[in-house]
């Protein structure tokens, strides 16, 4: 080998498309059912999802959600019905995004964004309270200064909730069985595995159903 020819490897590689990414100045976008940090949803009208049921908190292996109901104030209900989830606790310290909590849910009050990117220094941070876990005024996750949030990653927050709507039953595929949400209103169902496939698209597959995340990346700022 002369000299210079091992200088060949690397000019061959210079002029190829990059297929690493600047992480985490760029991000690519994840799939819309992708398990990331939660958040606790409103309706529409921007009352509260929770009822304070305890079936999120019941279900967890991890045992990291803490929940406690109370009566809604007749004067100023928090959601709508009896009860509201007064006291709202996830142990991020402990949770393994199985997202069980976001299936066992009966209001969709609890499901997830797309961050995973997100750690802290201190124990407190890392037990998330309804203060941070209540969607803001549009419907958007409330950012932490520990949180990296580069955009788009609440946009699809209920995807897997939609996604396992209809329990493994191709008869309610397509169909619309949950509530509106605040700043984004009633999402549409994803086409799912049984449809017919849309004029032009090829058979329909469990990859259609899942998104993959394209290479366009999200950038920071
Ligand atoms: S995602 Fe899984 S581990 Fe995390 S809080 Fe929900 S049920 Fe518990
Ligand atoms: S998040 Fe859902 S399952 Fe958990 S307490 Fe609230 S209503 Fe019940």
């Amino acid at each position: 080998m002369g000299r210079w020819s091992g200088f060949n490897v690397t000019l061959s590689q210079v002029f190829k498309k990059k297929l690493t990414g600047d992480y985490p100045k760029h991000k690519r976008p994840k799939p819309e059912r992708f398990h990331g940090r939660h958040v606790l949803n409103r309706y529409e009208d921007g009352m509260e999802k929770c009822i304070g049921c305890e079936l999120c908190a019941g279900v967890c292996p991890a045992k990291c959600i803490y929940v406690r109901g109370s009566d809604n104030p007749p004067e100023s209900p928090v959601s709508p019905g009896e009860r509201y989830g007064f006291v709202y606790e996830i142990n991020y310290l402990r949770c393994i995004h199985c997202d069980l909590c976001v299936e066992a849910c009966p209001t969709e009050a609890i499901t997830e964004t797309k961050l995973f990117e997100f750690s802290f220094s201190n124990r407190n941070d890392a037990i998330y309270t309804k203060r941070e876990l209540l969607v803001d005024d549009n419907g958007r996750a409330q950012r932490q200064p520990w949180e990296l949030w580069l955009g788009g990653e609440d946009d699809h927050t209920s995807a897997w909730m939609r996604a396992t709507a209809p329990s493994g039953q191709v008869a309610f595929e397509n169909t619309v069985a949950w509530s509106g949400e605040l700043g984004f209103g009633v999402r549409a169902p994803e086409r799912g595995q049984g449809a017919a496939p849309a004029s032009g698209e090829g058979a329909p597959s469990r990859a259609s159903a899942s998104a993959e995340p394209d290479d366009e990346e999200v950038a920071l700022g």
